[in-house]
């Protein structure tokens, strides 16, 4: 139907006859003459019809927005003044003179000729015009290519790409499952995968070595930002290597991507522990592009009477960090300083102390901070000492629980960095390495902190005598704070795989249960084998400069886990429900 692309024609076919083939953008008339920006997914492409083609102009007078029409016309060089070097096609236009309508519009629910902010639902109902818009296109034109640059590189290392089930048995991966009852067996159910983790650990069983699959992955999580219930996994595992291997080639990967794809040379990827990460940055996930870090000051204050300090400075699970901004006294006002008191108190934090350095010379006299009448000269010295203050500076403190202290100093920490574009750096990737193999799951057992089938970096021994202490061979990457994926070696021995389940509170009958089959096959030799995956949508977020792992889906869900355009769960009829022997309980009316 068409010769070529709208955004495809340039100087090079001054002259020639084309046919296009789009959507008309914007019409303008100028005094006899119609102008008709004509778009296409590569660009868009200025249409000129004069009254001379009575028919054509006929119908190009009564074009709208949006109408899908098809135009042949030659070519010819923009007149001077009219050019417009911004565009590809800018420097010339299309003399129409034969013009097709194949498609009416109703008025758009959202002007497209224009960028406007339109909100969020109304842009999910009607996506199918969004994705019109030259940036979502663009966005999803980076996906594509990320995926396929993925498929080009893992078939050159030698992987295989498998397709794994989507319906099947629960993965335990952290999140809860979307389940589908079954017809055919009354009262079961399959469960959507979380991941295809114990799938591809089979096929390295089966001996096929090198895996790789771009998954679509189910958790049913609650609200949390930035989440999809449905997201996309690059799935990677590989048999007879370790750790180092399997971070050496996807860091190979990420960074030729980043290269090939956007001309960016990453950095070097250093490797920190999760002990160090949480340390000096409070998350497992550090921003390494700002360059505040957290400072331990425990030790300095277990002895002083103002208890806001003391009493975490005493306890072990506690924490007392300081967090030195250089020249934030001159930065931040006191409102300033207020409004970061209120954010820190979103994950906890109980207040935010602070000291302001207005003059070290000066000592005592020189510092400025509701706390200092609670504090010995001594402790605050050392503590100056330590984060290495400055004149101009201020030190915030957080002292709580280390997780409470870790998250709000964390968050503030970034938060600082965005507000006062601290970055040192575009792009700041990292590892982080050396995981505990368990947390405390709040009710006196353990949970996993990668997943149950991650190997330890100890024996089945060392594990079962101190679980807490035990580090798993687990590893994230992280990229500007983000985290891109994470991967374990993982256990192929039977005895190791039991202890594991135990210590996680699984007996053996529900081991059998839920992954009989996976116990089954690591007593048939099972090589050493480990991986990692990647989030497809996190990735290519970061890749594009998104604001929101949607913008780069083409058809998310929304925060509530609905799909505005399908209106997505809904209700089913009585027959369905019947066929899969389900009865719906009666919704709760209030007060009921
Ligand atoms: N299955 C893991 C996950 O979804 C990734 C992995 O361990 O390879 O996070």
């Amino acid at each position: 139907m068409r010769s070529q692309y709208c955004g495809a024609i340039n100087e090079s076919h001054i002259d020639q006859e084309v046919t296009l083939c789009g959507w008309v953008h914007r019409r303008r008339d100028h005094g006899g003459v119609i102008f008709l920006d004509l778009r296409d997914r590569d660009g868009i492409a200025q249409i000129v019809v004069d009254p001379d083609t009575a028919e054509a102009f006929k119908l190009a007078d009564s074009v709208r927005s949006e109408y899908v029409i098809s135009v042949k016309g030659r070519v010819r060089a923009r007149p001077e003044g009219a050019t417009n070097p911004e565009m590809p096609s800018g420097m010339v236009e299309v003399l129409g003179k034969e013009l097709k309508i194949l498609s009416h519009s109703q008025t758009p629910p959202f002007p497209l000729d224009e960028y406007s902010e339109v909100g969020e639902d109304v842009r999910l109902r009607y996506r199918y015009m969004d994705l019109r818009r030259p940036e979502m296109l663009n966005k999803l034109r980076v996906r594509s290519r990320v995926t396929s640059y993925i498929r080009n590189f893992m078939d050159g290392e030698g992987f295989l790409d498998v397709e794994t089930p989507i319906l099947t048995r629960a993965t335990p991966e952290g999140a809860r499952d979307y389940l589908v009852p079954s017809r055919t067996h009354e009262g079961c159910f399959f469960a959507l995968p979380q991941s295809p983790q114990l799938f591809k650990q089979l096929l390295m069983m089966s001996g096929f070595d090198r895996y790789y699959q771009i998954a679509k992955c189910f958790r049913d999580e609650d609200l949390r930002a930035d989440r999809q219930p449905e997201f996309t996994q690059v799935d990677i595992e590989a048999s007879f290597l370790d750790e180092n291997d399997i971070m050496s080639i996807t860091e190979k990967m990420v960074r030729n991507m980043f290269k090939d794809l956007l001309s960016v040379e990453l950095p070097d990827f250093p490797r920190i522990a999760f002990s160090e990460a949480m340390r000096k940055y409070g998350s497992d996930k550090p921003d390494l592009r700002i360059p505040l870090e957290l400072v331990d000051v425990d030790d300095l204050l277990k002895d002083v009477e103002f208890k806001v300090f003391s009493s975490p400075a005493n306890d072990s699970r506690s924490r007392v960090a300081a967090l030195r901004l250089p020249k934030g006294g001159e930065l931040l006002s006191r409102k300033q300083i207020d409004d970061y008191t209120k954010f820190v108190g979103i994950y906890g934090a109980k207040g935010l102390a602070y000291i302001k350095v207005n003059d070290l010379s000066q000592g005592m006299e020189g510092l400025q901070s509701p706390i200092l009448k609670f504090l010995p000269e001594e402790a605050v010295t050392r503590i100056l000492d330590r984060v290495q203050a400055e004149t101009g500076d201020l030190v915030f403190f957080g002292a709580d629980k280390s997780t409470v202290v870790n998250e709000s100093l964390g968050a503030l920490r970034v938060k600082l960095g965005h507000d006062l574009e601290l970055f040192e750096s575009e792009w700041a990737p990292c590892w982080v390495v050396d995981f505990p193999m368990f947390e405390e799951d709040g009710e006196g057992g353990w949970t996993a902190i990668h997943h149950p089938f991650t190997a330890p970096a100890c024996s089945v021994e060392e594990l079962q005598s101190n679980p807490e202490a035990a580090l798993s061979r687990a590893y994230d990457m992280v990229l500007n704070g983000t985290e891109l994926g994470g991967g374990s070696i993982r256990i192929h021995d039977a005895d190791m795989q039991a202890s594991v389940l135990k210590i996680l509170g699984i007996g053996e009958e529900e081991a059998r249960d839920k992954f009989g089959f996976l116990l089954d096959a690591l007593k048939f030799g099972c090589p050493p084998h480990g991986g990692l995956a990647f989030g497809l949508d996190r990735l290519v977020m970061l890749m594009t400069g998104a604001q929101s792992i949607r913008e780069v889906i083409a058809f998310p869900k929304t925060q509530s886990a609905m799909c505005m355009l399908t209106q997505a769960p809904g209700e089913v009829d009585h027959k369905q429900l019947r066929e899969l022997n389900i009865r719906l309980r009666k919704k709760e009316t209030s007060g009921s």
